[in-house]
């Protein structure tokens, strides 16, 4: 079992030198009460998102280049990457030039999610399930983001070989609450109230102390 888990962060691991970067290297963590989310803005080779759902001891995760949209006629392109570890929720600092994913890191968005019917049906499906058959749907409680979207696969998957392409939409809904997604360059973390300039400038690229669920 967990094996089995570790297993999911395996290709997490294999791009990151954990002796240079402040990553989290990963434990799995059973977390129980309400699965989280979490959106990062990573200013990264291109900027983009990085949008993350738990489901089953992992962050489920896609690179949202424009970011969630709380309009509804806004399909928001989200390719899938890998399994991330639930203690990178709250990882926010430098990613050391040269290495994977250099760049700085905030986290946007932050809270916590409920699987939606129409993804757990009455196919008696779980949410992980819905999201290997390319389609789920759930509602945020973020600090931001709030309401029900929608993620959706179009292309790839299914043993096709071809790389997978999703859609992440705002789904239509009585009360409409929420914003468009921010100018990442002003954009302020939803844990420390600072912006990417403001990390960049204040964490250290390359110090291994104390990194996240290493030592508990
Ligand atoms: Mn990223």
């Amino acid at each position: 079992m967990s094996e089995n888990r570790d297993g999911k962060l395996s290709t997490y691991r294999g791009k990151r030198h954990f002796d240079r970067t402040r990553e989290p290297r990963g434990e799995i963590v059973g977390a129980g009460g309400k699965p989280v989310f979490v959106v990062q803005i990573h200013d990264a080779s291109s900027m983009h998102f990085d949008f993350r759902l738990e489901v089953d001891g992992v962050l489920k995760s896609w690179s949202v280049p424009k970011g969630p949209s709380a309009d509804v006629h806004d399909k928001r392109l989200a390719m899938p990457t890998e399994d991330h570890p639930m203690e990178y929720r709250t990882f926010e600092g430098v990613i050391a030039g040269g290495e994977y994913g250099a760049g700085t890191v905030i986290v946007w968005d932050e809270g916590t999610y409920e699987p939606l019917a129409g993804s757990t049906d009455d196919k008696g499906r779980t949410f992980a399930e819905a999201l290997e058959h390319g389609h789920a749907t759930f509602r945020l409680d973020g600090a931001k983001l709030h309401g029900a979207y929608a993620l959706t696969r179009f292309r790839g998957g299914e043993g096709s070989g071809e790389r997978e392409s999703w859609l992440l939409v705002k789904k239509k809904e009585a009360r409409t609450h929420g914003r468009p997604a921010p100018d990442p360059q002003r954009a302020r973390s939803a844990l420390s109230g600072r912006t990417l300039r403001q990390v960049a400038e204040e964490e250290p690229e390359t110090a291994v102390e104390d990194l996240p669920g290493d030592s508990g």
